[in-house]
């Protein structure tokens, strides 16, 4: 289907809201994305004929809500282009995602006085959880520099990669820069060191390349509430050496084989990270939502986003006073910015009083703002159903808030 932007905005109810008698202007994709009519009816159908338990039930319901989450996996593996549907992992979030790797590799391959690498541009789930790795395995954390327009310094990062660095961590899209990382470059600069390369695809998996073979990623991990499913569901992805050589993260019914006593054996991918009641609704809606985007070409998507965020750069350039962070050539969906005199937290809160919904603050980036010398900042984050008016709105907000506050 061609990608008409009318019709996309159609598709998602939440648009049509009114904020503080405003029309609802959603800048906040970074955060969470809204989620089209076809995926809310997804789990309220799911609820409404096929809810059961999974993967034990002899009966008929949890047949098909095995089946309905099984085929979910195997539209996962499709979209991320994974070799195997076993080597889809159903997690929480990205968050927990990052955790399982970091616990699990960590314990199984991480000794003292080995190395691991993020870089200065991490979300928080993508940074700490190594921290504490490095920290339970006696480990040296190590942390890549991004230069003054938000590019990884690649030049530093070969020199850190040695034969005691274990894995590096990096995102593919910075969710405080909307820096694109040339993810295959560095994840070759990597393996040519030997190195096991974990990707946060948290802010490019909805907008950008996300075929994991293409990109010969180790383990790559996403959340579905950033790609227009729910919250609650998020992947990881693995190599199937890899998951095979890790220990489980979580003990529980489901990842078991045999259980005695003494000793317990796994059961096979994914199934051996998948402790408990999973999510069960949660990847059925994540199937949806990659359908609605697999009904597009996804240059499109991407080349309307890119379109309403260049656009978005010029009008916020106009404006006086105004610092935009993140200016990379390579670049994605993030608008991040401060005006002079006035604080973050204060021109969101005013924005919100026109509908205007935009994120303040660290974003939970702390290095990012410590490297940029700032306590925070605003971030439009843009979707595919946002529009250069809505950018026209929120200039216009802007400009009041100027006005308002005697700028
Ligand atoms: N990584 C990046 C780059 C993100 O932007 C986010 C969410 N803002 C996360 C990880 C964490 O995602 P979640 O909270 O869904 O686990």
């Amino acid at each position: 289907m061609t990608f008409n932007i009318d019709k996309v905005r159609s598709d998602f109810p939440i648009l049509q809201t009114k904020i503080n008698g405003k029309p609802l202007v959603y800048l906040d994709n970074g955060a969470t994305t809204q989620k089209p009519q076809s995926v809310i009816d997804a789990i309220t159908d799911y609820y409404t004929h096929s809810n059961a338990n999974i993967h034990r039930g002899t009966h008929h319901l949890s047949n098909v809500a095995t089946e309905a989450h099984e085929n979910a996996r195997k539209t996962v593996q499709a979209y991320i282009n994974a070799a195997h549907d076993h080597e889809v992992i159903f997690t929480r979030s990205t968050t927990e995602s990052v955790n399982l790797v970091a616990f699990s590799f960590g314990q199984a391959f991480v000794k003292p006085g080995d190395e691991v690498i993020v870089t200065a541009m991490e979300h928080h789930s993508n940074f700490v959880p190594w921290q504490m790795m490095c920290e339970r395995q006696g480990a040296k954390f190590r942390v890549v520099p991004f230069d003054e327009k938000g590019d990884l310094r690649l030049d530093i990062l070969a020199n850190m990669l040695n034969e005691k660095t274990r894995i590096l961590a990096f995102n593919h899209v910075s969710n405080s820069l909307g820096t694109i990382n040339p993810a295959k470059q560095i994840i070759q600069m990597a393996h040519e060191a030997g190195v096991a390369v974990l990707v946060d695809a948290a802010q490019s998996v909805q907008h950008i390349e996300h075929d994991v073979q293409a990109l010969d990623a180790d383990f790559y991990a996403f959340s579905g509430h950033k790609i227009y499913g729910p919250t609650g569901i998020g992947v990881l992805y693995g190599k199937e050496k890899w998951l095979d050589a890790l220990p489980p993260y979580q003990g529980g019914g489901e990842m078991i084989d045999i259980v005695t006593e003494t000793h317990t054996t796994y059961n096979k991918l994914p199934f051996k990270f998948e402790a408990g009641t999973p999510n069960v609704v949660g990847p059925i809606g994540l199937a949806v939502a990659i359908e609605y985007l697999n009904q597009f070409d996804f240059d499109e998507i991407r080349e309307h986003e890119d379109d309403v965020l260049e656009y978005g750069r010029e009008r916020l350039n106009e404006i006086p006073g105004l610092t935009i962070y993140g200016n990379s050539e390579h670049r994605t969906s993030i608008l991040a910015f401060n005006i002079t005199g006035i604080h973050h937290y204060d021109l969101g809160t005013l924005l919100d009083t026109q509908g205007i919904a935009v994120r303040t603050g660290h974003h939970c980036t702390q290095p990012v703002m410590a490297a940029l010398g700032v306590d925070g900042t605003v971030r439009a984050s843009l979707g595919i159903y946002n529009t250069k008016a809505e950018i026209d709105a929120m200039i216009e907000a802007i400009y009041k808030v100027r006005k308002m506050l005697g700028r």
